[in-house]
């Protein structure tokens, strides 16, 4: 490119990977919303091929036939209000994903290098076509590597646990403290430590720590990263 020449602005991408409980799916809902773009929740894709997988009866242990099942499936996502609805061969699940069966079989899916080429693909050429936020565990170091804001948003476990905790009462239910906490690092573990594209920060992902932030507060430190980096080039939504 000549330096006569204005750089074309790049479409907004924001990535933001995290452990459970870190409150990624709430804040990312805000975000993209006080910013006017789409956000894709790729666990929802993860939760969708699980649910397939549970739906047609295949052992999850059994990478070759998950991944041949997840491969028929049609998982795909449609914008309605601004809010993601997840479809599974056409049907809307968004509802259906969220049991702890579900997520328990997402995270059993989600470790076959397969399945995840298959979602993975899918989410980047989602991207292609609009400015969005990207939330999951893989996207700031695998699906959108070029991505011109990577926030690695976290807490610590307890505070993690203590929000789980509340949620959980919200819905009539009462476990201890102590096997929330253990549930939340059991899932750490598994998710830092899987073979194919683990948890992990990337190098240049900005870390967001809101154990001491509030809800408000977080939407607020992630926004001034976004201007931020809207300062320095030029970034269309
Ligand atoms: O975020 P959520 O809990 O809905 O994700 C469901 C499962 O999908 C998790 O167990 C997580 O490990 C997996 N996942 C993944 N990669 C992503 C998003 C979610 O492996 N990008």
């Amino acid at each position: 490119m000549s330096n006569d020449q204005t750089p074309a602005a790049r479409p907004l991408l924001i990535a933001i990977d995290g452990p459970v409980g870190a409150g990624k799916s709430s804040i990312s809902d805000e975000v993209a919303s006080r910013l006017g773009i789409l956000h894709l929740d790729t666990g929802a894709m993860y939760r969708a091929a699980g649910l397939y997988a549970l739906r047609q009866g295949v052992a999850l242990e059994d990478e070759a036939a998950v991944t041949a099942a997840v491969l028929r499936a049609e998982i795909g996502v449609r914008y309605e209000n601004g809010g993601q609805r997840t479809l599974l061969n056409g049907e809307d699940v968004s509802a259906q994903i969220r049991t702890p069966e579900v997520a328990a079989a997402a995270s059993a899916v989600s470790r076959y290098p397969g399945v995840r080429a298959q979602l993975v693909r899918q989410q980047r050429a989602l991207a292609q076509s609009t400015p969005m936020l990207m939330d999951g565990r893989d996207i700031g170091t695998v699906v959108l590597k070029d991505a011109p804001v990577k926030i690695y948003l976290t807490a610590s476990a307890e505070k993690r646990a203590e929000r789980r905790l509340i949620q959980y009462r919200e819905q009539g239910e009462n476990p201890s403290f102590e096997d929330v906490l253990a549930a939340v690092n059991a899932r750490d573990e598994q998710d830092t430590h899987r073979e194919a594209d683990p948890l992990r920060q990337a190098e240049d992902a900005v870390v967001v720590d809101s154990s001491d932030l509030s809800f408000d507060e977080t939407v607020a430190a992630i926004l001034a990263l976004v201007d931020a980096a809207r300062q320095k080039e030029a970034l269309h939504v």
